[in-house]
């Protein structure tokens, strides 16, 4: 159906525009300037249907809930900006996984969430 195509292209195109994870009602949000009748649930289900053909993955932040980043990006840390709420990707890793790991044990993975300010609400809170 050409309707669901649009809403899906719509929702493709906030993660193309934004270029940062994002949550549920972020892509809501900026996908409804393109779609006015994009809703809820039909955001789920492209969601869903996004990370099952391998465009985008899920990511789980424990303050933040889960977020949705495309997967075709290389690994890469995130920071969470406690003031703003939104996600930002640190390109690259300078952790050691192997050096991390106690003997005996094995690494299979590893996500790593800073958190702070963004230098955006780091100004604001600079000024108040
Ligand atoms: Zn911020
Ligand atoms: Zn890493």
């Amino acid at each position: 159906m050409k309707r669901k195509t649009v809403q899906r292209d719509a929702i493709q195109e906030v993660f193309l525009r934004k270029n940062r994870p994002l949550r549920v009602e972020e892509i809501l949000e900026f996908g409804r300037s393109a779609v006015e009748s994009l809703n809820q649930a039909t955001v789920y289900r492209n969601l869903k249907l996004l990370v099952e053909s391998g465009w985008l993955r899920a990511i789980h932040h424990p303050e933040a809930g889960t977020l949705y980043e495309r997967a075709e990006k290389e690994h890469h840390h995130h920071f969470h900006c406690r003031s703003c709420d939104r996600v930002f990707e640190l390109p690259g890793c300078a952790l050691n996984e192997r050096k991390s790991t106690p003997p005996g044990f094995i690494a299979e993975g590893h996500e790593v969430f800073l958190f702070g300010l963004c230098s955006s609400c780091r100004k604001v809170a600079a000024k108040a």
